[in-house]
């Protein structure tokens, strides 16, 4: 199944994307993709058992429709470091021993083709695709073999990163990483069924039509499993939390001399069976 959310930022509604693209509201379920949902691993079965009674009937979103973050707020977006070892080569650092990890606030949700905002003194604003982990089961101390059983499911990410903010401005790098709409996550999240090989997808970023980003989830260091256990040792995972994998090489940073994002540019990304976004840079009002 394909879950989406759709409609304006103050009154989004959740939905389904059909085996044949079609987009539907699936207000009529009676929940929203949130924690409450997400925490019963039998909603995904009635969900299912719903769509087969009511997508005929239910109303066709339209593509003039705004999709919305594909989860409704998480507790937390918990994002993974270098975890790509030639993302970590352009970067000047060693591919890490244990996994890094940091948090990016959950305001900086946004839907997946929103515009991204250039934040107000930003000069280093730079891109990042990622695959995305929701959580489903509740997750604390859990072993790499049972992870997999607390994924709901995978979807698109951009993790958005203003390199001055994280880098030079002293202290954690969750203040390059929180920035209104630097959060696009979406167009859907897919259950595990819905891929054939979730380590092994290919993940692109264009600008401007460029390529810049060309990687493989196949080439993490540490995989979901690993992530998933590993995280759960320090922190309770709870329904619906999404875990950003970490980027291949290819950003802004890594080039000789760096490129960064002003308005105007036009980002575009995807990742094999989870489907492309697209967000348009603007400067913060
Ligand atoms: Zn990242």
């Amino acid at each position: 199944m394909k879950l989406l959310r759709h409609g304006p930022a103050t009154d989004e509604k959740p939905g389904l994307q059909l085996p044949d693209g079609t987009r539907i509201d699936a207000s009529g379920f009676g929940q929203d993709w949130n924690e409450a949902f997400f925490a019963d691993p039998q909603n995904l079965d009635r969900l299912r058992e719903w769509a087969d009674a009511n997508a005929g009937s239910a109303p066709v979103l339209g593509d003039d429709v705004r999709l919305a973050s594909c989860v409704a707020r998480p507790s937390k977006i918990v994002c993974i470091g270098l975890n790509f070892s030639d993302h970590a080569a352009e970067t000047g650092q060693d591919a890490p021993e244990e996994p890094i990890i940091f948090f990016k606030a959950t305001s900086a949700l946004c839907g997946p083709n929103d515009n991204l905002i250039i934040p107000r003194k930003s000069r280093e604003t730079d891109w990042e695709v990622e695959l995305a982990v929701v959580i489903g089961k509740r997750a604390s101390y859990v072993s790499e073999d049972d992870a997999l059983d607390h994924v709901a499911g995978y979807a698109l990410h951009n993790d958005y990163s203003e390199r001055e903010f994280q880098i030079k401005r002293g202290g954690q790098w969750v203040k390059g990483k929180s920035c209104d709409s630097f959060a696009p996550i979406g167009p859907f999240l897919a259950t595990p069924d819905e891929l054939e090989n979730v380590n092994n997808l290919k993940m692109w970023l264009t600008v401007n039509g460029e390529q810049k980003q060309d990687g493989n989830t196949c080439n993490l260091i540490f995989n979901i499993p690993q992530l998933v256990s590993y995280l759960s040792q320090f922190m309770t995972l709870l329904p619906g939390d999404v875990i950003s994998t970490g980027t291949p090489a290819g950003v802004g940073l890594g080039f000789d001399p760096p490129q960064f994002l002003k308005a105007g540019d036009v980002v575009e990304l995807g990742i094999d069976g989870l489907g492309q976004s697209r967000q348009v840079a603007v400067d913060a009002s």
